[in-house]
């Protein structure tokens, strides 16, 4: 695939990135690790948009209340969702 910035060819997809990310609600911050990253030989390893908004959107369906403050992107696919999620 391109990259998403320069649109480089031959962008890889196997990378995995550790990230800093503020909790929806704002009141605590945590370190989603190994979240899926690409690598461009431009613009180093990154993640992509689409990337960042289903971690905030799992963010907000998943509880994580009981993890600590560093977890996997695995981990936190594999969280209990919120019992006051609304689905629609
Ligand atoms: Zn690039």
């Amino acid at each position: 695939m391109e990259c998403l910035w320069c649109n480089a060819p031959n962008v890889e997809e196997s990378e995995k990135k550790d990230c800093y990310w503020i909790m929806p609600d704002g009141k605590r911050s945590i370190k989603v690790l190994q979240v899926p990253a690409l690598n461009c030989p431009n613009c180093g390893i990154y993640v992509s948009d689409s990337m960042n908004q289903k971690v905030d959107e799992s963010l907000s369906i998943y509880d994580v209340s009981e993890y600590p403050d560093e977890f996997t992107y695995e981990q936190l696919l594999q969280a209990p969702v919120k019992k006051l999620f609304n689905w629609k």
